[in-house]
Formats: structure tokens, sequence, C-alpha cells
């Protein structure tokens, strides 16, 4: 069961901090994104190739599709035509490739960088000496192909709030940072993809203008 009320409350929020609203649609069935759809949402996130591409194909084509998962090099043709934003790179091979694939169809893809500030183990993204050294690859290459438009994170898996927010201001603070060493100017940097069902509040507060909401709206997903 789809939550419409939950749904638009969480939008509300989302509107008031001008912030966009991803609705995560991985592991759902279609007749749930077209509901989402039949009442406004264009933007939807997944994050397996082989599961975006078959949806893209039946689902209207003006829906904006992000991919937030994984991507594996070899995939990112399979995506390339449509691809409104992928906001998970997390290497620079991947904006390489990317980067081929947009100057093979002339398009030029928009990207976020997956960012890591956490002290766990279990690390997605780069940490910030990894995304120093991608954003200085970037800024010598002449990449006209894929554009960076900002950061996504993700923050602990924890109850603790404060430990949440000071994640979310980490992040804050290096897309502040990075944005004026690189894209100084740049009108299209502008993107802080943080926030998903169990902490998009605390991200609104903190300077996100991109939630991620998957479970609290759509309901379970199955696997
Ligand atoms: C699944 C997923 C989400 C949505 O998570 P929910 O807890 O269901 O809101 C957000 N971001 C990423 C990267 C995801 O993989």
């Amino acid at each position: 069961m789809i939550n419409i009320a939950g749904y638009k409350e969480i939008l509300a929020e989302a509107n008031k901090h001008d912030a966009t609203l991803v609705a995560v649609s991985k592991k759902q069935p279609n007749e749930r994104i077209q509901a989402f759809y039949a009442l406004g949402q264009r933007d939807f996130g997944e994050n397996y190739v082989q599961e975006l591409v078959p949806k893209h194909d039946v689902l209207p084509q003006d829906i904006r599709w992000h991919f937030i998962g994984h991507l594996q090099s070899n995939k990112v043709k399979e995506i390339a035509t449509f691809v409104h934003l992928i906001h998970s790179v997390d290497r620079f091979s991947l904006l390489k490739e990317i980067d081929k694939q947009g100057a093979k169809i002339g398009r030029t893809i928009d990207v976020l960088i997956q960012i890591y500030v956490g002290s766990e183990d279990t690390k997605f993204g780069l940490d910030e000496k990894e995304l120093l050294e991608v954003l200085e690859y970037y800024s010598a290459q002449k990449l006209n192909h894929v554009r960076i438009c900002g950061f996504m994170g993700m923050a602990s898996n924890t109850s603790d709030e404060e430990k949440i927010v000071k994640e979310f201001h980490q992040m804050k603070d290096v897309f502040e940072m990075m944005k004026t060493q690189f894209f100084f100017g740049k009108e299209h940097f502008n993107t802080l993809s943080i926030g998903m069902s169990g902490d998009y509040q605390l991200a609104l507060a903190n300077g996100s203008n991109m939630l991620r909401v998957g479970s609290s709206i759509f309901g379970a997903r199955s696997y």
C-alpha cells in the first residue's frame, strides 16, 4: 500500500526548503509508480540498471529517472540516453566512462559524486582525500559530456540523531568547500542529495536540497 498522506507531508516539507523529492521506486511495481505519477510526481530513483531500463521503456516518458545505486561501468551505456541524474559516481573511471558514453550520443550527462563522511567500516562513496583527487582530475581534463552538479551522501544507519546531524553538517561543509575551490561561479553545481525515509527532516534542516525517499511513501519493497 502506498502512503499518500505521508507523501504529501514530505512533499510539503521538501517544497518549503526548495528541495526536490526523489521517490525511490526500486523493487516497486509499476502500478505504484503510476499512482505517484498521477499525483504529479516526476522524479523517481532506481538502484539497478536491469530494473530501470524496462521501467523507462513502459512508463511515461516525462519521468525524470535518477540513478542512485552502485553503477558498473559496463552498464552506463544502457541508461546514458535517458537518465536525468546519476547520484552515485564513486570513482574517476566511472566519470570518464559516463563522459565517453555521453560523447557518443552527443549528450551531457549530469551526475553527483557520492561522498562519505562517517567513521563506519561499511564505506560507500569517497572520503575527502579521494574526493579531492577526483575533482583535481576532473578539473585537469576536458570532460565535456559529464557535468558534476553536486554531491550525494548517506548518514550512518543509527538512531543517534546527534551523529546524523554531525554527518550532514560535514557533508554540507565539504559541499561548500568544494564549490568554492572547484566550481566557483558555476550555477549548475547546486545539488546536495541527502536525506532518506528515516532522516529527511534532519537533512532538510541541515542543507539538503534533494531527498531520496522510498519505503515511507511506497511501502515495503518486494524482493
Ligand atoms: C533505497 C535507497 C534510498 C531510499 O531509502 P528509504 O529508506 O527506503 O527511504 C535512498 N538512497 C539510496 C542510495 C538508496 O539505495
